[in-house]
């Protein structure tokens, strides 16, 4: 057999699934397996919320199933196979399938498993009825339920629980969010979390901040949830969106290196400590492309193309994941809320010295007849590199969140955003982009 012939893959979602077809499609010859724990490959967790919302199919999210993966691709895909040990001496995966213990001897080993949900140990968290929603198998579960549900309380105010918030209550559910925190997203800055209250409170939905819960109760199924100072909230349902930690217990039993939150480091090809094994996606590091750091930023833009990059460089290739500067978006009643680089509080721990403007400004003309409102706010160094943005409002968020972060990429400064030949219309934008604003009011505190 010739070198690095027999790869295997642990986790099919997005990072194993993509680095699986890459190395098929680049060196065909060679033997890829990959051991998926759970019952589902290759599908789109993201797009979960609105098809609940939607009254959507969740099999639609399935991309490509494990049979076409067999049959159209000729990767063996292991369903119901939780890797359990990787043996870096011999280069084997033991692992449970259903059939008993088996071992997979590799040449090259990819780690795609992924995140799971934080599960806080509180009474009655496994009191039928209380859920996250992670995988496509909680997909299903929530579309079953929320047809019977009446009330939901979602635990965390982060872009998941916001998320769901606006999609089951478009479903004509009860609900409230409960944060631990002062303010939801409560990484974000305080006016963007004034605008996600707003929006959410707007469309009927209650929230809870500064109070954490306390108990979960229920006699065979949730009944209620307690929260610390002692309130009773009735609940027939609860989501559980505080956050997700890396599976990396793999790799940190095979004394891979860990680097932030305990995830697997790894360089811009993919490759762990172990010259032999790759990481990709939500239990890996990527290079910041500003700090040069690794950072765990778990998100599915992410895993697809490290993914890809693992494939590419299993395949022999010389491949190179640039890295990420961290842009995220989602939307919540009605809101977009963008950001991408460093936050001010961030670009200080880096060691920059961070000047920030924020701009208030319609997304539309002067004399339009339905303009909306969107807040941008740019970070730079005061050497006038630009290290970072947050935006948010009713329209187009995604294209100048974009903007910043292709410079972000490049290394850009604030007068190279200031000279951007931004297109414009009168239904799209003013003739002075938020952005342009944005970039001209930074380069002036810094020249100041
Ligand atoms: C509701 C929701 C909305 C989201 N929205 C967005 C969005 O809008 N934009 C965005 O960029 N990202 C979003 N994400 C995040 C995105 O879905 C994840 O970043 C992405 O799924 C990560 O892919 P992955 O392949 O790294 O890991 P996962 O999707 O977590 O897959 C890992 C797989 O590994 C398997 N596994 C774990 N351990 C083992 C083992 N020992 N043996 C075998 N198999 C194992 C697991 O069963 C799992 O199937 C969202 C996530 C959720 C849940």
């Amino acid at each position: 057999m010739s070198q690095n012939s027999r790869v295997v893959v642990i986790g099919g979602v997005a990072a194993g699934m993509s680095a699986a077809s890459q190395l098929k499609r680049l060196r065909p010859e060679v033997e890829v397996t990959v051991l998926e724990a759970g019952g589902d490959v290759s599908y789109g967790a993201c797009g979960m919320p609105y098809v609940l919302e939607n009254r959507g199919d969740m099999e639609s999210q399935i991309v490509v199933t494990a049979e076409q993966f067999r049959q159209e691709r000729h990767i063996d895909v292991r369903l119901h196979t939780r890797a359990l040990k990787i043996d870096r001496l011999v280069q084997v995966v033991t692992a449970q399938t259903p059939n008993g213990e088996a071992a997979f001897p590799y040449d090259q080993l990819l780690i795609a498993t992924g995140a799971r949900p934080v599960i806080p140990p509180l009474p009655g968290i496994d009191l039928p009825g209380v859920r996250p929603l992670k995988a496509l198998e909680d997909g299903r579960w929530w579309s079953a339920q929320i047809r019977e549900a009446q009330r939901v309380v979602i635990v965390g105010g982060g872009y998941i629980g916001l998320e769901m918030a606006q999609a089951l209550q478009a479903r004509g559910l009860s609900v409230t969010v409960v944060e631990q925190a002062p303010r939801l997203i409560a990484r974000w800055s305080e006016a963007a979390s004034t605008a996600a209250l707003r929006a959410l409170e707007g469309r009927g939905i209650k929230v809870r901040c500064d109070v954490s819960v306390a108990a979960i109760e229920g006699e065979g199924k949730v009944e209620a949830v307690v929260l610390s100072g002692g309130e009773r909230l009735l609940a027939d349902r609860v989501l559980l969106a505080i956050g997700v930690r890396p599976n990396s217990e793999l790799a940190a039993d095979a004394g891979l290196t860990l680097g932030p939150a305990g995830a697997i480091i790894t360089d811009h090809a993919c490759r762990t400590s172990d010259a032999h094994i790759f990481a990709a996606g939500d239990c890996a590091t990527a290079p910041h492309r500003i700090t040069g750091q690794p950072a765990w930023i778990p998100l599915g833009s992410t895993a697809n193309k490290q993914g890809k990059t693992a494939g590419e460089a299993m395949a022999g290739q010389e491949a190179g994941f640039a890295g990420i500067v961290g842009t995220a978006i989602f939307e919540t009643c009605g809101q977009v809320f963008a950001t991408t680089g460093l936050s001010v509080a961030q670009a200080q721990e880096a060691g920059f010295d961070p000047v920030a403007a924020t701009v208030l400004g319609a997304t539309q003309a002067h004399g339009m007849p339905h303009p909306g409102r969107t807040s941008v706010t740019l970070i730079a160094d005061r050497s006038g590199r630009l290290l970072g943005a947050e935006i948010y409002g009713d329209e187009g968020v995604k294209g100048r969140i974009d903007t910043v972060a292709a410079l972000l990429g490049v290394g850009g400064t604030v007068t190279d955003l200031g000279d951007t030949d931004l297109a414009y219309c009168p239904p799209q934008s003013p003739v002075w982009d938020p952005l342009l604003i944005a970039a001209h009011k930074v380069a002036q505190k810094i020249g100041g």
